[in-house]
């Protein structure tokens, strides 16, 4: 019986049980995946600390971490992978068995990288591999981390300068080209010149979907690529369509993720297709 489940709070709109229950399914196996609303450190401290002991004893086979944990419960983790390492943040957890040792993964990076070749090619940004992400959280650390990794110069835009500053210093410190600007009416010079703009950020998310992150006094002119996937067309995503832009949701990162993730648990790599299938059916309800 492989027990599997999200840390993160609150969890009432996560799609991941589906998905993972349709890959335990496939891949026949006997398990289950249960939504752990854990609420923000440090007050959740115990609660937390009980799902981690239980992955260590291996009575859980595979956690997978969301907001708001993903950078806060690094301190807990006795070991991260490489990318975990250089994104900052960890989405997946496993235990190495022979150390007995909490292993953090982070696959929202190739998660999203997979779905953007998937989506428009690697060719895509050419010579100009200039982007533009919105939003310095979690997700936004995953997506810079893909980018300049692939030799992109990126610009970090939030809300609060200095939370986009700490993630442009992070990187900087390993080798990558990020600058920090303010998310504001105030314009931003050289913005019209990204090819990819990411949306970072939950704005326009179910149920506010008439919000878009996008200040109206900006240029665009890059392809649009939103990490949220519901609503399945965002008002961001619109926006950019209705100006004659490329426009992607993020519903294949979460499906490349997930798959990442349950390859990692139980070393069988789900079929995308059938992940993609659910969403569109959970989507449409
Ligand atoms: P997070 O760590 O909470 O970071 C969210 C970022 O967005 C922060 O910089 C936050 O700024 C900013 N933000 C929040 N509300 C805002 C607003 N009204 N205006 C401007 N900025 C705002 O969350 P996360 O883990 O990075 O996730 C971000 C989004 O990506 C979520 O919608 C999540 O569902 C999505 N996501 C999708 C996938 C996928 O597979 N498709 C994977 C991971 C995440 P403050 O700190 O100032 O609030």
């Amino acid at each position: 019986m492989i027990r599997l489940g999200l840390i993160g709070f609150p969890l009432e709109h996560s799609y991941s049980q589906y998905l993972h229950e349709r890959a335990l399914e496939s891949a026949g196996l006997e398990g289950t995946y249960r939504l752990w609303e854990v609420p923000p450190l440090p007050g959740s401290r115990e609660e937390l600390l009980v799902k981690l002991s239980s992955l260590r004893e291996g009575t859980i086979r595979g956690i997978n971490v969301t907001i708001p944990h993903k950078e806060s419960i690094l301190p807990f983790i006795d070991r991260l992978t490489p990318t975990a390492r250089a994104v900052g943040a960890v989405n997946t957890l496993f235990r190495d068995p022979q150390k007995d040792r909490l292993i953090g993964e982070n696959t929202d990076s190739p998660g999203f990288w997979a779905d953007v070749r998937k989506g428009w090619g690697k060719e895509k940004g050419g010579e100009n591999r200039r982007a533009l992400v919105l939003g310095a959280g979690g997700a936004a650390r995953a997506v810079i981390h893909a980018l300049i990794t692939r030799d992109w110069s990126v610009t970090v835009a939030a809300r609060r300068i200095l939370q986009a500053e700490n993630i442009a210093r992070y990187f900087a410190g390993h080798g990558g080209a990020v600058e920090a600007c303010h998310l504001s009416e105030h314009v931003l010079p050289g913005v019209e010149s990204c090819r990819l703009i990411v949306n970072a950020t939950p704005v326009g998310m179910a149920p506010d979907t008439n919000r878009s992150p996008w200040p109206p006094t900006w240029e665009r002119t890059g392809a649009v690529y939103d990490l949220v996937y519901n609503p399945p067309q965002t008002e961001f995503m619109r926006q950019a369509e209705e100006q004659g832009l490329e426009a992607r949701n993020g519903s294949g990162m979460l499906v490349e993720q997930a798959a990442l993730a349950f390859r990692c648990w139980t070393g069988v790599e789900p079929r995308r297709s059938e992940l993609l299938e659910v969403l569109h059916s959970k989507a449409a309800e």
